[in-house]
């Protein structure tokens, strides 16, 4: 962490990694956007919770009941880490991208949906059929309120949703989500909040910002194990077919006739996630208890990135809003004359650095922030910082980038099935 804040640690602050001329370097894992690593808090819990595994809602036994305890009460956590209303339904899926597919399947017969081609693909690409009305990448926040407003007012009458994201998996930067909801409110409309993103970062309080549904993934949220959820209205998810059907989700089974259950089981069949649902629920309760000391630990880091990266000549940063609009950690750039998976492959081979490169499951936002920068890249590179991030790890990132565009690579690359290797 950085010395005047102190952040939940994560596991693997020491690991090392290989070099290519043979060293080991500590690792620095600046893809936290992608998963970001375990919180040592989180692998105690998991630890203490292993030996008592076994099945939860079905088994008389006492590790049954533990664990059916504990699967429960990450309800309740999870209910709160979001600022649900009471009547909210939490309902545990595998990711984000589980909990919005899992929406979109729940949606009332004939809903129009509205969304910003600008989404990540798991916002963008579950929602189907002839009401779906897509929206142009915004140049202002503004901008965004007018055009979800404006496109809202075209829908036919019936049932209506309007899809929002809290940050951007591309930019970092924040949506201005509750006036996005303002208006979509005043047009009758529902929204769902993806806060993939945004929840590792920043508090989301459902109740404040005032949308319909919120969707979360575990493992970006310093938990591992495949956890995520879906929160929000309990009346469209309790009307709807179940997600998954099977054990669990069932009332009663006769021959010719089923009846599902209400709340969140419907949606929830099969034997549960319940370690990763546990990692979850203890990741939100870290997080809670330090919000200050989290966002201004990665505030300073911020900041130094980017100075950091305003030095790499050549370096054209993405950016939707203006440069100096509110973001969270996450930098996606090009530099002029430099293929970006090369420059990706050569941080992690010779300096042990770990970013992403590519168009980050955002195809269309991100070839659309390529063409505002002025980038012929093609892809971007992409750094996302954490509470894994220290200022050793910043600080040898802009120093590598810096040589790398000075001299090149140290080694020879080649393309091996699309990927740069030495
Ligand atoms: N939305 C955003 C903004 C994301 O960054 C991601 C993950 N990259 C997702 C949705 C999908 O999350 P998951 O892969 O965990 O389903």
């Amino acid at each position: 962490s950085t010395a005047d804040h102190r952040v939940p640690a994560v596991a693997g602050s020491a690991l090392r990694v290989p070099l290519v001329n043979g060293d080991s370097i500590g690792y620095a894992n600046l893809d936290h956007g992608a998963s970001a690593p375990c919180l040592s808090s989180v692998q105690k819990a998991v630890d203490e919770l292993l030996p008592w595994y076994a099945s939860v809602h079905r088994g008389a036994g006492f590790a049954s009941q533990v664990c059916t305890r504990v699967y429960e009460g990450a309800r309740e956590v999870l209910r709160e880490f979001v600022g649900a209303r009471r009547t909210d339904s939490v309902i545990f899926t595998r990711n984000t991208t589980d909990a919005l597919n899992l929406l979109a399947k729940a949606l009332p017969r004939g809903t129009s949906v509205v969304v910003f081609d600008t989404e990540h693909h798991a916002a963008l690409l579950p929602w189907t059929g002839p009401r779906v009305r897509r929206i142009a990448a915004p140049a202002t926040p503004a901008e965004a309120v007018t055009a979800l407003d404006a496109a809202l007012a075209e829908c036919p009458e019936g049932p209506r949703l309007a899809v929002i994201t809290g940050a951007s998996n591309v930019t970092g930067e924040l949506w201005p989500v509750a006036e996005l909801a303002r208006v979509a409110r005043r047009r009758g409309a529902r929204t769902v909040l993806d806060a993939a993103q945004l929840a590792p970062h920043r508090p989301v309080r459902i109740t404040e910002l005032d949308v319909d549904y919120v969707a979360i993934s575990g493992h970006k949220l310093y938990a591992p194990f495949g956890a995520g959820a879906l929160v929000g209205r309990a009346d469209w998810l309790n009307a709807a077919e179940p997600y998954l059907a099977g054990g669990g989700a069932t009332r009663q089974v006769h021959e010719r006739a089923v009846s599902w259950t209400s709340g969140a089981e419907r949606h929830e069949a099969g034997s549960p996630n319940t370690v990763g649902v546990h990692a979850l629920a203890k990741a939100c309760e870290e997080l809670s208890a330090n919000w200050s000391d989290v966002v201004a630990h990665e505030e300073a880091l911020l900041r130094r990135l980017r100075a950091g990266l305003r030095e790499v000549p050549g370096l054209r940063e993405l950016c939707l809003f203006e440069a100096d609009h509110e973001r969270v950690g996450v930098v996606s750039f090009t530099v002029d004359g430099q293929d970006p998976g090369l420059l990706a492959a050569a941080l992690s081979a010779e300096h042990g650095i770990g970013v992403r490169d590519g168009l980050f499951c955002a195809h269309l936002a991100t070839r659309g922030l390529l063409s505002r920068a002025g980038s012929d890249s093609g892809r971007a590179v992409r750094v996302s910082i954490g509470l894994g991030t220290t200022t050793e790890h910043v600080d040898r990132l802009v120093r590598a980038l810096r040589k790398l565009v000075a001299e090149g690579p140290d080694w020879r690359y080649e393309q091996v099935d699309g990927r740069w290797t030495p």
